[in-house]
């Protein structure tokens, strides 16, 4: 139910934090906000590793809840926003400066065609209808119940493969064959682009679904222990059909295990492996 980003900053500081889903983690108790974060760190062997002498920057520890936005309305006649002015929804996967690269290039067209006489009605009508339509289908395609998953290896592999593999073929490869054209159409958009996200919302519910099963049955991150998640990395050409069809491997093999769950009386309630301690804390709250 949670993740957190260690960002290397210029002059040795470094920028931590970590994001969760309320309804299945909860960030232990302790004397400040700084103490509680690097605890958490800690306990991780990751964090341990990188933050073991670390010293917390007094008066730089924030928190916020419920961050998550989205707006009905994004432009008129005369006013348009654009990048987290016209919504927010999570910092995984890092999707901050592609909105505002769709959203500010859209509006900077816009604005040029106004100033030049044009019309631009139809734009803002365009732009009205279909941001929201894109915010919606984002959250639901990538975010929607995640944290489910998120601490059960196999099934966040399966998700993160699927989720930058689609993102590469939908949206990168587009972009750097014609970036002139691609910027001025919004994620999501038309027939094809609710099908794309229907694919997508569709394997994300079936992860959370598998998510739940491992949960009630003790399975949860049985196959955490000495994963590794090594790529050749994400490229915007063909190779990326190769991460698909492991994301989809990994995907189908847990349906696989998930029908075991449900025709083997005996793998309910199984006692999940040492190694996956930390996941089936984090999950215990369920
Ligand atoms: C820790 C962190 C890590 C991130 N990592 C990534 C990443 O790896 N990749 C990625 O794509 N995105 C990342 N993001 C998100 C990305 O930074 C934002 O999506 C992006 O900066 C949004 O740009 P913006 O111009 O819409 O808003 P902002 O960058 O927030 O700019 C808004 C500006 O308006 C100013 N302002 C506010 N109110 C007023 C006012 N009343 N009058 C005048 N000025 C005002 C603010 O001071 C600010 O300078 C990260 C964000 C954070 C916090």
């Amino acid at each position: 139910g949670w993740w957190c980003w260690i960002i290397p900053l210029r002059g040795g500081n470094v920028s931590a934090g970590i994001v969760y889903d309320s309804r299945l983690f909860k960030l232990a108790d302790g004397p400040n906000l700084g103490e509680r974060l690097r605890a958490h760190l800690l306990s991780h062997p990751v964090g341990a590793e990188i933050f073991g002498n670390a010293q917390i920057i007094e008066h730089d520890v924030h928190a916020y809840s419920a961050l998550p936005y989205s707006s009905k309305k994004v432009c008129d006649d005369g006013w348009a926003t654009v990048g987290d002015a016209a919504g927010f929804i999570d910092p995984l996967y890092s999707p901050g400066l592609d909105f505002c690269s769709y959203t500010s290039y859209f509006v900077a067209d816009l604005l040029a065609r106004n100033l030049a006489g044009e019309d631009v009605a139809e734009s803002l009508a365009y732009y009205n209808e279909q941001l929201p339509i894109t915010y919606r289908l984002w959250f639901e395609t990538l975010y929607k119940d995640k944290y489910y998953y998120m601490g059960d290896a196999e099934l966040m592999s399966a998700a993160l493969l699927l989720d930058v593999g689609t993102y590469f073929i939908g949206l990168v490869i587009p972009v750097y064959r014609d970036p002139e054209r691609e910027f001025l159409h919004l994620p999501f958009e038309g027939r094809a682009g609710r099908v794309f996200g229907g694919m997508m919302k569709f394997y994300n519910r079936r992860l959370v679904a598998l998510a739940k099963r491992r949960l009630a049955t003790g399975c949860y991150g049985r196959r955490n222990a000495g994963w590794r998640e090594l790529y050749d990395g994400f490229v915007p050409d063909a190779r990326v059909r190769k991460l698909i069809r492991k994301g989809l491997f990994h995907w189908w093999r847990a349906e696989l295990t998930n029908l075991r769950l449900i025709l083997t009386p005996g793998a309910k309630n199984r006692a999940p492996s040492s190694s996956t301690a930390t996941s089936t804390a984090v999950a215990a709250p369920l």
